[in-house]
């Protein structure tokens, strides 16, 4: 039984997901037994760009008439008929930050467990937004800096997994980020001391996102502000002091 559906390539310029199906190819990983990976943006990949026609990760559940609203289709079907336990989705960004998890849902069950089985410390909490969330409530995604993209992270991302499939976990503090609002372009010029996931005095919030390629050519916004809660072990009095912060 396939337990992970593994969707690489929503963004097409985005490599961790192709990287990490071919460190698992390459160590014939016995992770792949549990896994079916999905290409989501053949036409993005080839081409090198985040999208052709509109965002897939802003496509979904929309009946868009573009390449990425048909790809959201076929990826939407086929989480339908695979009834996939997990899914997983990789991103990378430009922007210098740590190493996070991307949820929609943190107390979804399936989530909850892949969160606890992971050593990312960092868990982003994201309203739907017509991305795969729409489409799979049990989702997780990596979003990863480009400049930390190396075998090690690999590894580090298949260990998860392992540990995710024997229902193993991590016991280790965790903080949890919720979206607050965008950061404008003018804002990051005149506050000083800006470091991504470093709370800002000036700002009166954790920026997030700053130096994001993709929000640069937006030109809207320049990343996101976001605000904290840090946790130790998942529990029943972490899920209370989580739910009155919703
Ligand atoms: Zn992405």
């Amino acid at each position: 039984m396939t337990k992970i559906l593994a969707i690489i390539s929503t963004h097409g310029n985005e490599l961790l997901g192709p990287n990490l199906l071919a460190y698992m190819l390459a160590k014939r990983s016995k992770l792949l037994e549990n896994m079916e990976f999905i290409m989501a943006n053949p036409r993005a990949y080839t081409k090198n760009v985040r999208y052709t026609e509109s965002d897939l990760n802003r496509s979904y559940g929309l009946g868009l008439d573009t390449y990425e609203g048909q790809r959201a289709r076929v990826i939407e079907e086929r989480i339908r008929l695979l009834k996939p336990e997990l899914v997983l989705d990789f991103h990378t960004t430009t922007a210098e930050q740590p190493n996070i998890l991307i949820t929609a849902d943190k107390n979804n069950e399936v989530v909850r467990r892949f969160i606890n089985s992971s050593a990312v410390k960092d868990v982003l909490v994201v309203e739907p937004l017509n991305d795969v969330t729409t489409v799979a409530p049990n989702f997780v995604a990596y979003e990863i800096p480009n400049s930390h993209l190396n075998d090690d992270l690999y590894e580090q991302i298949c260990t998860d997994i392992g540990r995710y499939l024997d229902g193993k976990v991590v016991d280790r503090e965790r903080t949890f980020y919720k979206m607050t609002g965008k950061i404008l372009p003018e804002e990051e010029k005149s506050a000083t001391g800006l470091k991504n996931f470093v709370y800002n005095d000036g700002l009166q919030a954790i920026p997030a996102f700053l130096g994001e390629e993709a929000y640069k050519h937006d030109g809207t916004y320049a990343g996101f502000r976001l605000k904290a809660d840090s946790q130790r072990h998942p529990g029943d009095k972490v899920r209370n002091i989580l739910t009155q912060c919703r």
